[in-house]
């Protein structure tokens, strides 16, 4: 498994007297840097040779080099009933575990190959604007002085130092530091507050909070108080800063790190958890990195167009009931031209659009009730679509979204496209390919392209 090999060590991986679980004292050699395959019956002591044994050995002797301070913290590994083991290296395993068949998976994506090329694009990704395809740049602190003086002039600003970026915390210690350096004002989630003793922000919530830097009109003659603010902004926001513009309440990022020179959007500074789908932080917001979205499968709702509506035709509803919806359907029949004993296929389409995502239109609805008053009522219709979806919310009941779910079915995000990713994380490229775009490479085109990269 292990790349490199130093020379004058050993070729082979010996294991002597292995007799972990139901292996019966083997003896075995391999080669190292090999592909090596173990198969064998059910049972037959396949995963006590690799985990139980080898692997097991491997990672003893790794913990073994940690101090034995380290070690207590560690837990202490149980040397595996082998009798001596030559030729190992440092181990990995990668473990065997039953995944779903989501035709999405790739090699890159099920093993752990991805979670290292996160690192590689955190890295080494070259940042692309999504709005123009130009190269991302950073500023230098003149340059964002210069841009802030001519964007800006003559309104009045707010210079941001962004600190926290969300993430969870009561940041009572950071209130007081920020205080001590000798700021007045935080804005802690868009909300400009002074700094008390003893603020806090809710600990189980996640949080951006900025210092709020300098309050200025944007003059000429402000230039040198500007100047240094931007820089007392920058070194606290390590290198980007934000404007609160006072006339429109709009904020922009002015940074040290990426940004797009023509459109002046900025990326953040990537990290591992940019290029994750499980993240906040790299996941497409409207799947929240599913890559896929429920919607309703109009099939399932009419599955049968020569079934009238009172035989059940529309599958959520089921046969006609003596119930609200149904007196909505017959008011919406006498507005159309059609009884719920047609057949839906002769139903003209207006009226079945109506049916499935409502109207605004005011139908008259007679209904008799038990106590044998009737009434006219006059309501909008909501939609047979908009009622399924709106059982999948949040306070809906179990019953009732698994219900909904009868008539769903998950097509493609058509905002990230099935990637899961969010954009600014598909604009990070290495050798012009994105990080979905090499997750659904097979092995041999990944190993390919990994291998005509220039190393440095
Ligand atoms: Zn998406």
């Amino acid at each position: 498994m292990a790349k490199t090999i130093n020379e004058g060590q050993l070729e082979e991986i010996e294991v002597f007297g292995a007799r972990v679980h139901n292996l019966r004292n083997i003896d075995l050699t391999f080669p190292r840097e090999k592909l090596v395959v173990i198969t064998g019956l059910s049972g037959s002591g396949k995963s006590s040779l690799a985990f139980d044994t080898i692997y097991a050995e491997g990672q003893r002797r790794y913990m073994e080099t940690f101090s034995a301070y380290a070690r207590n913290f560690l837990g202490n590994m149980e040397r595996p009933d082998v009798d001596k083991i030559t030729g190992l290296s440092p181990v990995i395993s990668i473990e065997q575990k039953t995944t779903n068949t989501n035709p999405r998976s790739t090699v890159g994506t099920i093993t752990e190959i991805y979670d290292f090329m996160r690192l590689l694009f955190a890295r080494a990704g070259e940042a692309f604007s999504y709005v123009t395809g130009e190269k991302m740049i950073r500023l230098s602190d003149d340059q964002i002085i210069q841009l802030i003086l001519e964007k800006f002039e003559k309104r009045k600003i707010i210079l941001l130092a962004p600190v926290v970026k969300g993430r969870k915390g009561h940041y009572r210690e950071l209130f007081e530091t920020i205080q001590q350096m000798g700021f007045l004002k935080v804005r802690v989630d868009e909300n400009i507050v002074d700094i008390k003793k003893g603020l806090q922000a809710d600990r189980y919530k996640t949080h951006d909070i900025e210092i709020v830097v300098d309050r200025i009109a944007v003059t000429e003659d402000q230039k040198i108080r500007i100047t240094e603010s931007v820089r007392t902004a920058l070194k606290h926001g390590k290198g980007s800063l934000m404007v609160l513009s006072e006339d429109d309440g709009l904020v922009r990022h002015f940074s040290q790190h990426l940004m797009c020179p023509t459109s002046g959007i900025s990326y953040d500074e990537p990290a591992p958890n940019t290029f994750s789908f499980n993240s906040p932080y790299g996941a497409c917001s409207k799947c929240n990195g599913l890559g896929t979205i429920a919607e309703i499968d109009l099939d399932s709702v009419i599955p049968d167009k020569k079934q009238t509506i009172k035989g059940g035709g529309i599958a959520p509803l089921g046969p006609q009931k003596d119930t609200w919806i149904f007196s909505q359907l017959q008011a919406i029949g006498r507005r159309y031209g059609f009884t719920l004993n047609t057949q839906i296929g002769e139903i003209p389409d207006e009226a079945i659009n109506v049916i499935l995502y409502g109207s605004d239109e005011v139908f008259q609805v007679n209904r008799d009730f038990n106590k044998g008053e009737s009434g006219n009522y006059s309501l909008a219709f909501e939609g047979i679509v908009n009622f399924i979806a709106g059982q999948l919310t949040e306070n809906s009941s179990p019953a009732l979204k698994k219900w909904a779910q009868n008539f769903m079915q998950a097509v493609t995000c058509p905002v990230c496209k099935g990637t899961r990713l969010k954009k600014e994380s598909l604009y990070f490229k290495i050798d012009q390919k994105n990080i979905s775009q090499l997750a659904n490479m097979d092995i041999m085109q990944l190993h390919d392209w990994f291998d005509g990269l220039e190393k440095d």
